[in-house]
C-alpha cells in the first residue's frame, strides 16, 4: 500500500517521506502507538518506497504495482520480513536469525527492511543481542521496531531508535479505512464507534461470530473497573441485546482469560495458559487482575453463567456482575 493510499497518519508520513527525500532514512525506527492503528502498514509502505522500481515524484510515492512493491504487499519479498513473538515473547534465537540475515547482502532489494513486531516482548537477552546492530545497522538495511507499549522497552533500545509516534485515527478516517476494506456499509458506524480510532480493532470484530465474542470478552478486561453505574448499565444493555448463546459465549471467554491470568500469576509459565494466540493481549491486564481479586472475578463470572442458565434477566445479571467487578472492596486498583 503506497503512502497516498494510507488514510490518516499525516505526521508519520511527513517524517518518513521527508527523510527519504533528503536521503536520510534512519537505520532504526521505533513506530509506537495504539494496537491496530496502522503502524505495520506504514512500515510496509516505507519498505515499498525504498525498493520501488517505478517511484512517482509528485507526490513522492511507491508505485504499488512493480515487482518489489507487489512482493512486499504479498509478504513474499526475501529482503523485507516481519518477526513476531512466539508464545508472547521475542526470543534471542529469533533475534539472532535476524542478525544473521542482516549480515548478508540483500538478495534482490536495494534496501533490506526488518520489521520487529511487538518489539516490547523481547526478553532482556534478545534485546541485548540486538543492541549493537540497532546502533549501527549494515548499509542499506533498516530495522523498524513496532510497539504499542514503548515504555516496556529497555532505555538502551529506545535511545538507539528514531521515534515515530502514531495517534488514533479520527472517526471519519476509521470509517474511510473500513470502507476501503469492503466493510458492510450498515456496520460502518457501529464498528468505527467501537474502534477507539484503531481500524485494526474494528476489522477484528467483523471476523466469525465466536471470534467476535472472544474479542468482546477481551475488551471487557480493558473496561474494568467501570467509573460509574450509568456506563455499566449502558454497556450491559448493549450486551444483553445479543442472543443468550452469545452472552454466555462472551462470559465463557472472559472466564477463560481470567483463568489464564490466575494460572500465569501462580506459575509464571505462559505455556500453561489456554489462549496462547491472544496471550500478548491478555497479559497486558495481568497487573490489574491478580491475587484474590482475579479469583473473586472468576467466581463472579461463574455465578453469572449459572444465573443465565436458570434464565436470569440478562441485563440485570450483567449489570450486577460488572458492578461487583468494579467495587473497590474487590478491586485493588
Ligand atoms: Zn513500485
Amino acid at each position: 500500500m503506497s503512502f497516498q493510499k494510507i488514510i490518516g497518519h499525516n505526521s508519520a508520513k511527513k517524517i518518513l517521506l521527508g527523510a527519504f527525500e533528503h536521503n536520510r532514512v534512519a537505520g532504526t525506527y521505533l513506530f509506537s502507538g495504539p494496537e491496530g492503528v496502522g503502524k505495520r502498514r506504514v512500515a510496509l509502505s516505507l519498505a515499498q518506497l525504498l525498493n520501488c522500481e517505478n517511484r512517482t515524484s509528485d507526490p513522492l510515492d511507491a508505485c504499488g504495482e512493480c515487482r518489489p512493491c507487489k512482493k512486499i504487499r504479498e509478504g513474499v519479498h526475501p529482503d523485507v520480513f516481519t518477526v513476531s513473538p512466539e508464545k508472547a515473547v521475542l526470543k534471542i534465537e529469533q533475534i539472532r536469525q535476524v542478525l544473521d540475515v542482516m549480515a548478508l547482502q540483500p538478495y534482490e532489494a536495494r534496501h533490506r527492511v526488518a520489521i520487529i513486531d511487538y518489539a516490547d516482548t523481547m526478553n532482556d537477552s534478545a534485546a541485548n543481542a540486538f543492541l549493537k546492530t540497532l546502533e549501527e545497522p549494515p548499509a542499506n538495511s533498516h530495522i523498524i521496531l513496532i510497539s504499542s507499549r514503548p515504555s516496556a522497552l529497555l532505555p538502551t533500545i529506545l535511545s538507539r531508535c528514531q521515534a515515530v509516534t502514531f495517534q488514533p485515527l479520527s472517526l471519519p478516517e476509521v470509517k474511510e479505512v473500513l470502507a476501503t476494506e469492503g466493510t458492510d456499509p450498515e456496520q460502518l458506524d457501529f464498528l468505527a464507534a467501537l474502534s477507539e480510532g484503531r481500524p485494526g480493532r474494528a476489522l477484528s470484530l467483523v471476523g466469525g461470530e465466536e471470534e467476535q465474542n472472544r474479542r468482546e470478552a477481551l475488551s471487557i478486561l480493558g473496561m474494568v473497573p467501570w467509573e460509574n453505574t450509568a456506563s455499566v448499565s449502558a454497556y450491559a444493555e448493549v450486551l444483553a441485546k445479543e442472543p443468550v448463546e452469545s452472552v454466555v459465549s462472551v462470559l465463557r471467554w472472559l472466564h477463560s482469560f481470567l483463568r489464564d491470568l490466575a494460572v500465569f500469576e501462580a506459575s509464571g509459565d505462559n505455556s500453561l495458559t489456554t489462549n496462547t494466540d491472544l496471550w500478548y493481549d491478555i497479559e497486558r491486564f495481568g497487573d490489574r487482575f491478580r491475587g484474590i481479586y482475579v479469583l473473586a472475578c472468576l467466581g463472579m463470572v461463574h455465578e453469572t453463567l449459572e444465573g443465565l442458565r436458570r434464565n436470569a434477566n440478562r441485563q440485570l445479571a450483567l449489570e450486577a456482575l460488572f458492578i461487583k467487578m468494579s467495587e473497590p472492596a474487590h478491586n485493588p486498583v
